[in-house]
């Protein structure tokens, strides 16, 4: 480990990760997330899990299967260390609710969420409300958000609701195929937006799958954007890791095993 891993750890207060893709089929992942709540987001003050945890929440009834209280007892473990965890759903576990929240210790978060934290204020969100040139996927996501879609979907029996989100999976993968690589990054507009609504000056988000930092001027405001990595540690060359913010207000992105990222795609 280097020295400059060896400080981001010791003065980490804020952690911030997303779209993990937590399922029984990646062992690796699954494995190298719990080490990461175990190793680092407990010595944290405060772990923002931005969206995408579970590659699928199909509701909070299904928290018992061992798989999942796997995993809520490894985020238990880190809000009993006192950690303030926080929670934004993605596309994929939205539908994570208040009783998981009660049974891990995490705080729901309704984005835009902003916080402000060593000086910065910052706007949290999962990122993909902001692909707006993907009018398919927009209309997919006003209708999965509609509180009442949500109160109907819920009151299917859990094997039914799992064999819709097998479906919608399947057909969502189909979908992308057909989508260009601009369609399916957040659209600049939308990004500006965000930065004038939440006059925020740091933007944390997920969901595209293209970790960067983005610099960004508004209103002759310097304004950054960290857009995180999603994670596979079950493939090779694994990939995968968290951003970090230390009380003298610097920002670190690490790696999934704790190494400090080598340089940044500025912009790529
Ligand atoms: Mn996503």
């Amino acid at each position: 480990m280097n020295a400059n891993a060896e400080k981001a750890q010791s003065q980490a207060i804020a952690l911030f990760v997303s779209d993990v893709h937590l399922q029984p089929a990646m062992p690796g992942t699954t494995q190298a997330f719990i080490d990461f709540l175990h190793r680092h987001a407990s010595k944290a003050q405060q772990l923002y899990l931005l969206g995408d945890l579970f590659e699928y929440w199909a509701g909070d009834d299904d928290i018992v299967s061992p798989y999942n209280q796997r995993i809520a007892e490894a985020i238990k473990a880190v809000s009993d260390a006192g950690v303030a965890v926080f929670w934004l759903g993605g596309n994929r576990d939205f539908l994570i609710g208040e009783s998981f929240a009660g049974a891990t210790g995490i705080t729901l978060l309704s984005e835009p969420f902003i916080t402000k934290i060593a000086g910065h204020r910052i706007v949290l969100a999962h990122g993909d409300a902001q692909c707006t040139d993907d009018l398919g996927y927009m209309a997919f996501r006003a209708q999965v958000r509609d509180k009442a879609w949500q109160r109907n979907f819920l009151a299917m029996p859990l094997t039914q609701r799992k064999e819709i989100i097998d479906r919608m999976r399947m057909g969502s993968r189909e979908a992308q195929r057909g989508k260009s690589y601009e369609i399916m990054d957040v659209n600049p507009s939308a990004i500006a937006s965000l930065f004038a609504l939440t006059e925020a000056t740091v933007m944390v988000h997920g969901h595209t799958h293209r970790p960067a930092v983005h610099q960004h001027e508004w209103n002759s405001r310097q304004c950054v954007r960290y857009v995180l990595p999603d994670w596979d540690c079950d493939l090779e060359p694994a990939r995968g890791g968290w951003l970090a913010l230390h009380d003298d207000g610097t920002f670190t992105r690490i790696n999934f095993d704790g190494s400090a990222f080598k340089q940044d795609c500025n912009g790529a």
